[in-house]
């Protein structure tokens, strides 16, 4: 499906959110249990560490401090490197615990695909098809306000005729009306660019997003797709974000991962205001997990298109330390 959505012939199908990465994983699932307990253990001493050993979040989390000369010896290069990497991995780990302990965590989408059909008038199908279309009019001003806010963080808003693009993009983003369920479609959330105003939306996968954080996360991340276009409006804005992945991540994030990337991350700023917006008493942490849970893999690969799942939440943690900071810190 995305690789039909890559050369953008007429009409195409558009995306699948999860469709691309479960496709992969069938082919080769293995089992990580005692090495994920170790790992839980590791991280749990690094998180300590964290808060015990005198250091300021900003010196952990990147503004790195020139010594007094004023310059940025490699010493210091290399501690902000692997002590920002630590904070990530205990953030992302964060979120993979959170959702085990969340009544509304979100199903990993290599658990959604090994699960059988689920029909449309199943009861949690309903559910969920109810919360997306609740959900869409708040998740499209969402992504219009969070794409704005990342044209203005990469200064792309005074590239020379962006803003003509952007204004393309909210259009077709407002003109979004429906989503509509799909037993066929599975574990998977797709448009078609010859009807972009509805978003499909596999029965499965919306069963597996019992929160209005993991519906809201997958809806705005298929908004972005139609807001790109077959225009790509947004190809600057993709540019940019898998630039600064690629170097924080040390990875090759161009093309469509790069889209993919900052659709997901779209996904999880929308739903940062989200929880912003409708204080509960529950944590932030298990409110901001569940935009990204459904990455929680077993069998963590990606392909072309793709970063492997939990390296999607280590970037989108990368590129937003406010985010790491809160999940790791609780506020
Ligand atoms: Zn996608």
């Amino acid at each position: 499906m995305l690789s039909a959505r890559n050369a953008k012939p007429p009409g195409n199908i558009a995306d699948g959110t999860g469709c691309e990465l479960s496709k992969t994983m069938r082919s080769n699932r293995r089992n990580i249990g005692h090495f994920g307990v170790l790992y839980g253990i590791a991280l749990s001493i690094l998180l300590m560490a964290a808060i015990v050993l005198p250091r300021s979040a900003s010196e952990v989390l990147g503004q790195r401090r020139p010594s007094r000369s004023g310059i940025l010896t490699s010493h210091s290069r290399d501690r902000f490197s692997r002590e920002a990497r630590e904070m990530v991995e205990v953030a992302s780990e964060t979120v993979c615990n959170e959702r085990v302990r969340d009544p509304k965590g979100s199903v990993p989408i290599d658990d959604m695909q090994a699960r059988p059909s689920l029909p449309v008038d199943s009861p949690e199908a309903v559910a969920g098809a109810q919360r997306a279309q609740r959900l869409l009019p708040l998740a499209e001003r969402l992504v219009v306000a969070s794409l704005k806010q990342l044209s203005r963080d990469y200064n792309l808003n005074r590239t020379r005729g962006y803003d003509l693009k952007i204004q393309r993009a909210v259009a077709r983003v407002e003109a979004v009306r429906d989503v509509r369920p799909d037993v066929d479609s599975r574990d998977n959330a797709s448009v078609l660019m010859k009807n972009p105003r509805t978003i499909i939306f596999g029965t499965i996968f919306l069963a597996g997003l019992p929160s209005d954080e993991g519906i809201i996360s997958v809806l705005s991340h298929e908004l972005v797709h139609i807001a790109d276009g077959s225009q790509d409006n947004l190809k600057l804005l993709f540019r940019a974000v898998g630039n600064r992945a690629s170097v924080l991540m040390d990875l090759k994030i161009r093309d469509q991962r790069a889209e993919e990337l900052t659709c997901d991350m779209v996904g999880t700023l929308a739903t940062r205001s989200y929880v912003s917006a409708t204080p509960t008493y529950e944590a932030l942490p298990q409110r901001i997990s569940r935009s990204l849970e459904h990455n929680c893999v077993d069998t963590d690969e990606g392909d072309e298109d793709h970063l492997s799942p939990r390296d999607t939440i280590r970037a989108i943690l990368f590129l937003k330390p406010a985010l790491t900071r809160e999940l790791v810190y609780g506020r």
